[in-house]
């Protein structure tokens, strides 16, 4: 066994499941796209957009270094690539990042209405805020700026004007799961907006609370990756 094949078989898995359920926007398209970081180096597991994703082998994930050069894999990554490793070099919390096109987070996005924390486990898992990354073209450093400028405030998950979104996790499980909680409750928020009545925050100590138990993970797996890239 290859010493990237687990790391390569969890990204196609997660990339599997998130096409077939609809949220990279076309069940047929390449759209989306799943990444891990390598613990210990400065290198990811990315998936590649040239084939639908139904057809791949975990042996097609590729394998790139944080300047883009190719480790394994004979097909050229994700052109989004450059964005997942914005995040993975800007915050040592995040292992794991999954760009997706799901369609009631993106609807958020064309009336520019960033996601407040509604719930307690968005609070937990997300953070206090779903903020909205001004629009760039896909690939473009310009995309990458945008996200890198919106990084700081320590959440976990972003959307994309005019595109998609952005879900980080300290693992691929908690990235994965933070795609569904993120259209869940855009879901909610769309409909009570619709409603035309008031909305009900969470309660800010509450969120306050919850925010302390984020940070308290998020410092755990600084210190960890910190660990490995020094050894
Ligand atoms: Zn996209």
């Amino acid at each position: 066994m290859g010493k990237y094949d687990q790391v390569k078989k969890e990204v196609l898995a997660c990339t599997q499941w998130l096409s077939e359920h609809g949220y990279f926007g076309a069940l047929r398209g390449t759209g989306g796209n799943v990444s891990m970081r390598i613990a210990g180096e400065q290198a990811v597991a990315v998936t590649l957009s040239t084939l639908p994703y139904r057809d791949l082998s975990f042996t097609d994930i590729c394998i790139v270094d944080f300047e883009l050069q190719p480790i394994e894999g004979d097909l050229p990554p994700s052109v989004e690539t450059g964005m997942h490793i914005a995040v993975y070099r800007n915050r040592l919390d995040v292992n794991a990042v999954v760009h997706t096109h799901q369609v009631k987070a993106s609807v958020l996005s064309l009336i520019d209405t960033p996601l407040p924390a509604l719930y307690d486990e968005v609070a937990l898992h997300i953070g206090n805020e779903v903020a909205i990354v001004p629009y760039a073209l896909s690939g473009t450093p310009e995309l990458i700026a945008n996200v890198t400028a919106k990084l700081a405030n320590n959440c976990h998950g972003y959307i994309l004007q005019n595109h998609g979104a952005l879900n980080l996790g300290e693992t691929l499980e908690k990235a994965w799961l933070n795609v569904e909680l993120l259209e869940k409750t855009a879901e909610t928020y769309l409909t009570a907006l619709s409603c035309g009545r008031e909305i009900i925050p969470l309660p800010t100590d509450i969120v306050d609370l919850l925010v302390v138990l984020r940070k308290d993970a998020q410092d755990k797996a600084i210190a960890r990756n910190q660990a490995l890239l020094e050894t």
